[in-house]
């Protein structure tokens, strides 16, 4: 086995005529926390989505867990769909399902496991999070920062092989962000393979085992963290890492 859990090679991709990703060769590290960053609009959404089959691609190649996707083949995904868990920006909690139902949606009516190993389960999860309290509440009786952690829960619960973390914090109240982010350096810690797009660069600073840095679609960078951090080899990336501090 290798200690890769994804491996990407000359990958391109378009949305019309322009050009989003160009030419990405990179590698994820398994049991690792690899941090994405670069400029709005780089193509650090459209790179982690193609993990999960949220987006094709028009050429290139994808390896995820040693299986080859074809980017054109819909059901490529479906094997391994359920072994990557994504968060976003936005939360897309049902809003009239508790944060109980929410959650187990998935593990009881998807992938039907037992019901009382799920709630265990869950529950273990929700008071790691902080929110042992709450599993009879509705969404909208939560803050921000709460239904975020549910959200985070709620792929955690699928005991995924990888997740995906895209701006998790970016839609959140100032005051919100802290409590995410220290429940994603628990996550760091744990031997779970992690890909997060942040501009949150003091976190970043802290879990990254990687950096992937991109700039107009391209990889500019791909770094040992705290060599990133310490001396990036690029002017782009120095330009960046200032424009940040
Ligand atoms: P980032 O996450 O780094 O901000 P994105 O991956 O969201 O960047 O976007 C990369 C580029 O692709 C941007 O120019 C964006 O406008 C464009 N783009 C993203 N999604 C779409 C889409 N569905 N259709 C057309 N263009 C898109
Ligand atoms: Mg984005």
């Amino acid at each position: 086995m290798t200690d890769e859990i994804i491996q990407v090679r000359h990958l391109n991709k378009k949305f019309g005529d322009k050009v989003v990703l160009k030419d990405i060769n990179l590698t994820i590290p398994k049991n690792k926390v690899t941090v994405v960053l670069g400029p709005s609009g780089s193509g650090k959404s459209t790179l982690i989505r193609t993990f999960n089959g949220l987006e094709s691609f028009d050429s290139g190649d994808l390896e995820i867990f040693g299986q080859k996707i074809d980017p054109h083949d819909k059901k490529a995904f479906a094997v391994i769909k359920h072994e990557i868990g994504m968060v976003f920006q936005s939360y897309d909690l049902f809003p009239n399902r508790t944060v109980m139902q929410n959650i187990t949606l998935g593990p009881l009516k998807v992938q039907k496991r037992d019901e009382t190993e799920v709630l265990d389960q869950v529950r273990q999860l929700l008071a790691e999070v902080g929110l042992q309290k709450f599993e009879n509440y509705y969404p909208q009786q939560l803050s921000g920062g709460q239904k975020q952690r549910v959200a985070i829960v709620r792929a955690l619960i699928l005991n995924p092989k990888l997740m995906l973390f895209d701006e998790v914090t970016a839609s959140l109240d100032p005051e919100m962000v802290r409590g995410v982010l220290e429940i994603l350096k628990q996550l760091a810690e744990q031997d779970l393979t992690m890909v997060v797009v942040t501009h949150e660069m003091n976190f970043a600073k802290q879990v990254a085992d990687k950096v992937i840095f991109l700039d107009s679609g391209e990889i500019v960078e791909e770094q040992n963290g705290k060599k990133f951090f310490q001396e990036p080899q690029t002017k782009r990336a120095r330009d960046f890492l200032d424009s940040m501090s």
